[in-house]
């Protein structure tokens, strides 16, 4: 079962909630998938059951087409935001980590054309494997991050949080507009471009900056 940790592998006493993400935060990825940039962030939710422990082998469906990475910079919540403001949204973050949003990019592909939710090539159980949480004081500005994905010792992913399109306070901020986010919650914030296809066996490894660093592999080989 999944629980929160922080970076140094203790538990983080928070209850385990929803995962809100956004997507087409970055223009890098926006120009991959050939998508238009939103007029306002792009919400869409992962339940509980998507949460897992990134360190440990990642368990991907291999009946439904391609599982793609996105590696994303997480937040976690330790307080709960309804109609906040942007400062009110800073100061209710407990960290920050890094969450692979897992994709079955063919299923997302059919469901798109037929206008139809994300849940099914989003949502599914052990979706969003995540790091430990580096407390908010460790980190001197949360738009002024790095991280990278390797596979199998290539880099596939790399990007700076200076990028974003809708920044992690306006993030926060109009996600509260909507729904409220309650205190363990984990908003997931976009993925910059280089989505390719998972197999298992694959060796990962992904880093943000000097605070987190996680070797896995996708298990089932
Ligand atoms: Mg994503």
């Amino acid at each position: 079962m999944y629980l929160h940790q922080d970076n140094l592998g203790n538990p983080i006493d928070l209850p385990v909630g929803k995962v809100v993400c956004v997507g087409r935060n970055y223009l890098d990825h926006i120009d991959e998938m050939r998508s238009a940039v939103p007029d306002e962030p792009l919400l869409f939710m992962k339940p509980k059951a998507a949460l897992c422990d990134m360190s440990q082998p990642l368990v991907i469906p291999l009946d439904k087409g391609e599982c793609q990475n996105e590696l994303e910079v997480a937040v976690l919540l330790k307080h709960p935001l309804c109609k906040a403001d942007q400062e009110e949204a800073i100061k209710a973050i407990w960290g920050v980590g890094l969450a692979l949003d897992f994709t079955l990019r063919e299923l997302q592909r059919d469901l798109k054309e037929k206008g139809l939710p994300w849940e099914r090539c989003k949502s599914f159980d052990f979706s969003c494997p995540v790091s430990g949480f580096v407390p908010a004081s460790q980190i001197a500005d949360l738009q002024d991050l790095t991280f990278s994905l390797t596979v199998n010792g290539q880099q596939r992913q790399s990007g700076h949080t200076a990028l974003m399109l809708h920044k992690v306070a306006d993030l926060l901020s109009h996600m509260s507009q909507v729904f409220t986010l309650d205190a363990g919650d984990i908003i997931i914030t976009g993925t910059p471009k280089g989505v390719e296809a998972l197999k298992p066996g694959d060796e990962l490894t992904a880093a943000l900056d000097g605070h987190v660093s996680v070797s896995t592999t996708v298990a089932g080989k």
